[in-house]
């Protein structure tokens, strides 16, 4: 695994000239890059701080070998698609959660209880919708032969607005853990109006990793988000992580690596310099 700061920013023609000093490429206008050398980010955060450039952070390039030989993968990224129904006024969240114990300023304490409804389902073999980051919809073919025979439940995905059932995906049923993360190294955010906690969901290097891990899927007892943002993480076995790779229903790069409290402090070597020079 390497580690690099990923920079964006509107760049102007003296900025370019000066970052081609220290051999950065970058185009004027709107565009990145990544620093792998902590030393030339270090001097170049004097710069960075003068061109008041917000859009840093620290980022991650794991070998497949590294995501695929990990016992345990946290989901980072799939296919969204659409949003969730009745889309204006929030509407689907009292439709489909109970919202009585719910933060209205964090947006922790919801559970759902009913089916989400939506306008249409793209091909995807898995997908999730814009706003919903811990809730994954599978094509009911790959439901039967993959999640239902591990015992995954799954309810049904519903049409807005007839409510009738759509057959071909059904919403994967996902329990959560009860063991907390250690995810001291993670930026909090506390709750002004219910204190509680919610993580940064920006993650940095190995991920961390419960001792007694459930099987093949669940989600995190911690949330994550900003503002009225608030998600679980969901974590897979490398048995499931496995054969949704070879079902075609994600790449390995869809995944991140975890590692348990023993084992994050070599596998994350480095990353806390990276950390502080941020
Ligand atoms: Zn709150």
């Amino acid at each position: 695994m390497k580690f690099f700061r990923q920079i964006t920013s509107n760049w102007n023609e003296e900025q370019v000239a000066i970052l081609r000093q220290y051999n950065i490429k970058v185009d004027v206008g709107i565009g990145r890059f990544n620093i792998y050398d902590l030393s030339l980010y270090k001097e170049l955060i004097p710069l960075f701080k003068k061109w008041e450039i917000n859009l840093d952070f620290l980022g991650q390039d794991f070998t497949k070998k590294e995501i695929l030989s990990a016992d345990y993968c946290m989901i980072k990224s799939w296919n969204l698609f659409g949003y969730p129904m009745p889309d204006n006024d929030l509407g689907y969240l009292y439709h489909t959660y109970d919202t009585k114990n719910m933060c209205d300023e964090c947006g922790i304490g919801k559970y759902q209880i009913d089916d989400f409804r939506v306008i249409k389902v793209p091909k995807y073999p898995i997908w999730g919708l814009g706003w919903i980051f811990d809730e994954f919809f599978v094509r009911t073919d790959l439901y039967v032969k993959i999640f239902k025979p591990l015992g995954v439940k799954c309810r049904p995905l519903r049409k807005y607005k007839d409510d009738s059932i759509i057959d071909s995906y059904v919403q994967l049923v996902i329990p959560v853990i009860e063991e907390p993360l250690d995810l001291s190294t993670y930026d909090i955010d506390l709750c002004p109006k219910c204190g509680m906690t919610k993580y940064n969901p920006k993650p940095h290097g190995y991920y961390p990793l419960q001792e007694h891990p459930l099987p093949y899927i669940y989600k995190t007892k911690e949330h994550f988000g900003d503002g009225f943002s608030s998600f679980r993480r969901v974590f897979v076995s490398s048995y499931l992580r496995d054969l949704m790779i070879e079902n075609g229903m994600m790449r390995f790069r869809h995944f991140m690596p975890c590692a348990k409290s023993e084992e994050l402090c070599t596998k994350n070597k480095g990353m806390m310099e990276w950390l502080k020079a941020g």
